[in-house]
Parts: C-alpha cells; sequence; structure tokens
C-alpha cells in the first residue's frame, strides 16, 4: 500500500511532473477553469433555479486565457491551442451582458427596491417608476 507522499512524489518529483512556470500556470488555470462549476451550482442550489452568475463567467475567462496560455507557451499540439483560441469570446459577451442588465436595472424613487429593466411599476411598494411613459 502507498503512502500519501508516495502518491504526491514520484521519481522525486511531485505528481511525477517536470514543473516549470508555465506548467504552474496550465495547473492554476484548470483548478480555476474547474472552480466554475462548483460557484455556478452554489447559486443554483442557492436560488433553487438555474443561475449562471457573472463570476462563473469571470472564473470561465480567467481560467481558459491561463490554459490558452500555457497551451501556447508549452510543447503541446495545436489541437490544445485551437479548443482554447477562441472561447473568450462568449464569456466576454456573457460579462457585457450581465454587466449591461445590472445597469438596466431601476431603483424604486420611493422605497429603493430593485426593479427589473423596463418595469412601470415598483414590485416592492406599487410606486411608478420614472422610466415608463405616462398613461394616456
Ligand atoms: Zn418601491
Amino acid at each position: 500500500m502507498e503512502t500519501l507522499h508516495q502518491l504526491l512524489w514520484r521519481h522525486g518529483q511531485f505528481l511525477g511532473q517536470e514543473w516549470t512556470w508555465w506548467s504552474a500556470v496550465g495547473w492554476l488555470g484548470n483548478l480555476i477553469f474547474t472552480t466554475r462549476f462548483f460557484v455556478q451550482w452554489y447559486y443554483t442550489e442557492k436560488r433553487k433555479q438555474v443561475v449562471v452568475p457573472e463570476s462563473f463567467w469571470w472564473l470561465s475567462l480567467t481560467g481558459s486565457l491561463m490554459l490558452l496560455a500555457y497551451a501556447i507557451f508549452s510543447p503541446h499540439s495545436l489541437v490544445f491551442i485551437v479548443s482554447y483560441a477562441f472561447a473568450w469570446i462568449p464569456y466576454m459577451r456573457n460579462i457585457v451582458i450581465h454587466r449591461r442588465h445590472a445597469l438596466a436595472q431601476l431603483a424604486c424613487p420611493s422605497c429603493s427596491a430593485v426593479c427589473p429593466p423596463r418595469a412601470k411599476y415598483c414590485s416592492a411598494c406599487g410606486t411608478r417608476l420614472a422610466s415608463a411613459p405616462l398613461p394616456g
């Protein structure tokens, strides 16, 4: 039976890997990229509905850019580089949409409740919201 020390240290190297600056970036990128699933799961369980928080996209963007850097600066195949080369596009787009949605939310002048964009009345107190056109 192997000890924990034997499992972690193989051939005199941690995890049997040759450690370089770029392999550390790759492993850290992998960790950050994987963390996003737990963050998304946490928010989904908390809200009791499927939620993709803005932090999910930041973790996706950061992790994939670190993995892309690792793929470019390490002796790896083009397949690995291509798989991360364009991943940042939907991540950035989702971050922009999250930000725009947050900025478009309306604050109720009476009770300060945060109301959805284009809401006509405050859902908390019923006050008419400023952006809504007057009736008639
Ligand atoms: Zn209100």
